[in-house]
């Protein structure tokens, strides 16, 4: 990674520490590799992030139903799914002689039997679905693995929730949740976890019109980026893939520019009809669609977009992270940095906070806030100078402070502090709804 990509993660990582946005789990026993913990910012930011996709891919369509499936499902889920036969070893590597091994089938695990050589790798687990047991008995028996994509129980419950809905082709099915990955390198912060959220949609189409469904989809998830998230498109790339699964006809993912380089933030992959024949090949059970109207049975094409929550939400923070110079009281400096999240306000963890110049002011400042957070993420924020208080918004990305003063219990105003521009503008009460309306939702 370039030294200014560097620099700007750690800075990033350490605010995000600072100001309770995300940290490492289980930190006071260490941490553990590629587990994040978010805090009260930084849960409340991706709440709202989830939100939108599932207004956006859900809520606001005719044509999209939801499901909350759990995370460990029947093994042969996996099985069908092609997960289990793909890296399902524990493999060490000598790197004098660059043999491989199957770590269980080693005579002497210190030794390359090979070159005699004990330079040998740490052993690397290349199943990537986590292991676990279900019951009482830990044995090969009762095995059972954590979902490593949200998509696989869509395919398995598709006809129960087609037959619930009384959808017709074409529809989709989405999903929010957890996966989990045993990467072998977690790194760049959440960029790669090994639990992390993913935000999936499956579509289920007629063949014959699934490259349209494919470019629609790809072309409504890149607006989702720039409209919905405010993305710049020059920090945003399509990357088509050129190498496919033998049963998919089309990927593309949606790549950020990252500080550490470009990265995934979405793939969006015609599927072919693989999934649901192969759940019908592994259950029994007909997994085919009957289109009542050409009296014809088949299996549905599927056209799949498939996000990380938690990387959406780092691309947003590696955007909204700048410093620039605002004046200051601190004494012999006119100027000092600033760090400030210039996060969308439809994302930021608190949209608007409600600050009163004294403590005196209390009371109607309280009733203010009580009024404010039935409509937006609201803080309310009475310790410190208030010039600290600014600061400490800045840093946790909130696009308006509303202060009241002394004033205010004259003039019915207060003033509306616009964190980009920097401005303070005076605001009547009456109107300060709508006003933090247009901003806030423009
Ligand atoms: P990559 O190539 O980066 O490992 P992938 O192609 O394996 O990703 P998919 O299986 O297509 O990813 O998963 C869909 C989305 O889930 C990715 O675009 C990404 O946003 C998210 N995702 C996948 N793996 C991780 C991970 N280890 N940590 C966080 N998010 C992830």
């Amino acid at each position: 990674m370039a030294e200014k990509g560097k620099d700007t993660m750690e800075k990033l990582v350490s605010l995000c520490k600072r100001r309770g946005f995300i940290f490492q789990s289980s930190e006071i026993y260490g941490g553990i590799n590629g587990f994040w913990d978010y805090g009260p910012y930084g849960v409340a930011m991706r709440r709202a992030v989830e939100q939108l996709w599932w207004k956006t891919m859900v809520e606001d369509r005719d044509d999209v139903v939801g499901l909350d499936s759990t995370v460990i499902c029947h093994p042969k889920v996996w099985q069908a799914s092609g997960h289990l036969d793909k890296f399902a070893d524990l493999m060490v590597d000598c790197t004098q002689c660059k043999k491989r091994y199957r770590q269980d089938q080693m005579e002497d695990p210190s030794v390359c039997a090979n070159c005699g050589s004990r330079e040998l790798t740490e052993p690397r687990e290349f199943n990537l679905m986590m292991k676990t047991y279900v019951g009482p008995v830990f044995d090969e028996e009762h095995v059972a693995y954590l979902r490593a994509e949200t998509c696989q129980p869509i395919f398995v419950d598709y006809e129960l929730v087609r037959n619930v809905s009384r959808l017709k082709l074409p529809f989709g099915i989405a999903q929010v949740g957890k996966a989990f990955r045993n990467e072998v390198t977690p790194r760049f912060f959440t960029f790669r976890s090994r639990e992390f959220v993913q935000m999936e949609m499956e579509f289920f189409c007629r063949d014959d019109g699934a490259m349209e469904w494919f470019d629609y989809w790809r072309d409504q998830r890149l607006r989702f980026y720039t409209e919905t998230l405010r993305i710049p498109v020059d920090r945003l790339k399509l990357h088509e893939h050129d190498k496919l699964a033998h049963y998919a006809k089309a990927a593309v993912d949606v790549e950020f520019a990252f500080p550490f380089g470009w990265g995934e933030l979405e793939g969006i992959h015609h599927r072919g009809t693989w999934d649901t024949s192969r759940h019908e090949e592994f259950s029994g059970k007909d997994m085919r669609y009957f289109d009542q109207e050409r009296n014809e049975r088949f299996h549905p094409t599927v056209v799949e977009t498939s996000c990380g929550l938690d990387r959406m939400c780092l691309a947003l923070l590696c955007q909204a992270y700048s410093e620039d110079m605002a004046e200051t009281r601190k004494e012999g400096q006119e100027q000092e940095v600033r760090v400030v999240l210039r996060l969308p306000p439809v994302v930021a963890p608190v949209q608007v906070a409600v600050l009163p110049l004294s403590k005196k002011l209390n009371d109607d400042a309280r009733l203010l806030y009580e009024r404010l957070r039935r409509a937006y993420r609201c803080e309310f924020d009475d310790g410190g100078s208030i010039g600290k208080r600014y600061r400490r918004q800045d840093e946790i990305g909130t696009p308006f402070c509303v202060t009241v003063d002394f004033e205010t219990l004259e003039d019915k105003a207060v003033t509306v502090r616009d964190r980009d521009a920097m401005t303070q503008e005076r605001v009547p009460l009456e109107s300060l709804d709508r006003v933090l309306m247009d901003r806030v939702f423009a």
